[in-house]
């Protein structure tokens, strides 16, 4: 594009989004490229900020008559790089669509703006008497536009499943600025394709998401909340099953921490440790129950205890000490200041963790400079890996020593993440050939010109 036609390009779109809407130079320059590059600004040719679908319709299909393409931008804290721009792209931020309409407290749903954060979306549904059970570390910045295009996991899937189950309708823009629209509040409605879960989890490639309807679900009455510690793995997942029977499949979160996640997340200075530090392996579970039941969840770990499946436990007394646990979980700074940068999501099926697990510490402990920790959401099959940045050679051998074993034990490279532009080159470990080509054929057919965030996914 010449220079004159670039301003006239840009003309065009503050046209139809208002001067503020349109941003570039040194303000643009000033906004980060992702999470995981703070340091790098965002390279775009502009950000471009519509107020709703209608606007953002009109900005679509001017990119796709000028031959520009898109990528969408929610709240940036995706981490596969999925928000990378290259200088001819424009990102279309949803940071001005936030609004949420009055809850529906008799069908329990309510809706969103897809620039409105997780934690908005939580607030709204808990001033009704309801519950938005997606919960996620970023919760403050992530969006339900960004959560819906990466289909996001998090705390709570073991009981509410992820994003996918919590959208009931949705509307998306196409790349040419077509508006599809399934905005319904129902349950069940087999009327041929559900077009709504193309754009679930499809990483901004198929559509702009402007809108969704979100089920919410009855507040929970309380929790139990404990940090135990088990001879392994195994161990835990056998605390998990007889909790999911003991209560009626009502555990909510079952998260693994391997012991040296755990003492560098309780290291002098930082979180105290409910429990001592040098335990096999340790586990947060949480039981969403009525008071009154607190008795049972300690009968049953009083019962794993003499079967010496749990060698210790912790239970919280309090909220306060309930927030303590999470935050040996959640506070991913105490790694950052550790220089433990590089994040990893990866699925590995429950019976075969430990010897996976065994495995990629083994070959992560041979690589010199090396170090890593690993913990996750255990209960639904997801582990997090946080491993030094190293130099070219040594993020290749890192990478070689928590992937190359999932496709032979049935795992997959991205749990909850996505694919973004970091996996690209994985992808083939976790699909087959046949899918990755379906998956090009849905692309081409709503997006034939690749306008929409080329270059991820594949
Ligand atoms: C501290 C921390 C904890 C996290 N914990 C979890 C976790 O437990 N589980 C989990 O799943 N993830 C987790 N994440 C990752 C991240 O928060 C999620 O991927 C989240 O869904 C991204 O939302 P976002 O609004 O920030 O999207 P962005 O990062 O802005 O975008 C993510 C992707 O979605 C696309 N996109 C964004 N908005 C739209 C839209 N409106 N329409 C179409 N495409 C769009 C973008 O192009 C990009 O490909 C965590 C991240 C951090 C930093």
């Amino acid at each position: 594009m010449t220079d004159a036609a670039q301003t006239a390009f840009l003309d065009r779109l503050r046209g139809l989004v208002g001067a503020s809407g349109v941003v570039t130079g040194e303000e643009l320059r000033g906004r980060p490229a992702s999470w995981t590059r703070p340091a790098e600004p965002c390279a775009a040719l502009a950000l471009v900020r519509p107020r709703d679908t209608a606007e953002t319709s009109a900005v679509m299909a001017a990119c796709a008559e000028a031959g520009v393409s898109v990528v969408p931008r929610g709240g940036a804290t995706g981490l596969v790089d999925g928000i990378l721009c290259a200088p001819d792209q424009i990102t279309l931020s949803t940071e001005r669509m936030t609004g949420i309409e009055p809850v529906d407290p008799l069908a329990m749903t309510v809706v969103a703006g897809t620039g409105a954060t997780v934690e908005a979306v939580q607030g709204a549904a808990r001033a009704a008497g309801l519950f938005f059970p997606l919960d996620l570390g970023a919760r403050g910045s992530a969006t339900v536009g960004g959560t819906i295009s990466t289909n996001a996991g998090g705390l709570r899937v073991l009981r509410y499943g992820m994003m996918r189950e919590m959208v009931l309708g949705l509307e998306a823009v196409l790349a040419d600025g077509t508006v599809v629209s399934s905005m319904r509040p129902l349950i069940k409605n087999n009327t041929g394709l559900d077009l709504k879960q193309l754009f679930v989890g499809t990483e901004g490639t198929l559509g702009l998401v402007t809108r969704a309807v979100l089920r919410l679900r009855p507040e929970p009455a309380g929790y139990v909340t404990a940090l135990i510690a088990c001879p392994g793995v195994d161990d835990g997942a056998r605390v998990l099953r007889a909790a999911q029977a003991a209560f009626q499949g009502r555990v909510s979160s079952f998260e693994g921490l391997w012991p040296d996640f755990y003492r560098l997340m309780t290291k002098p200075g930082r979180e105290t440790p409910p429990l001592p530090q040098d335990y096999p392996f340790y586990a947060i579970i949480e039981v969403e129950c009525v008071p009154e039941e607190a008795e049972r969840f300690h009968d049953l770990l009083d019962g794993l205890m003499t079967a010496g499946t749990v060698l210790d436990a912790a239970l919280a007394s309090s909220e306060e000490q309930r927030q303590a646990m999470w935050r040996i979980r959640d506070r991913v700074e105490h790694m950052n200041a550790d220089g433990i940068h590089r994040a990893f999501d990866v699925s590995v099926p429950l019976a075969r963790m430990d010897a996976y697990v065994t495995g990629a510490l083994a070959r992560l402990a041979a690589i010199p400079d090396c170090r890593a920790v690993v913990y996750g959401h255990i209960g639904d099959n997801n582990l997090h890996w946080n491993t030094t940045r190293l130099d070219a050679a040594g993020n290749t051998a890192i990478d070689a020593a928590i992937y190359e074993p999932l496709a032979e034990l049935n795992g997959s490279v991205s749990a909850e993440h996505g694919i973004g532009l970091e996996k690209r080159g994985k992808l083939g470990l976790s699909r087959s050939g046949a899918e990755i080509a379906a998956m090009r054929l849905v692309k081409r057919a709503l997006d034939p010109d690749n306008r929409l965030n080329p270059g991820k996914i594949f």
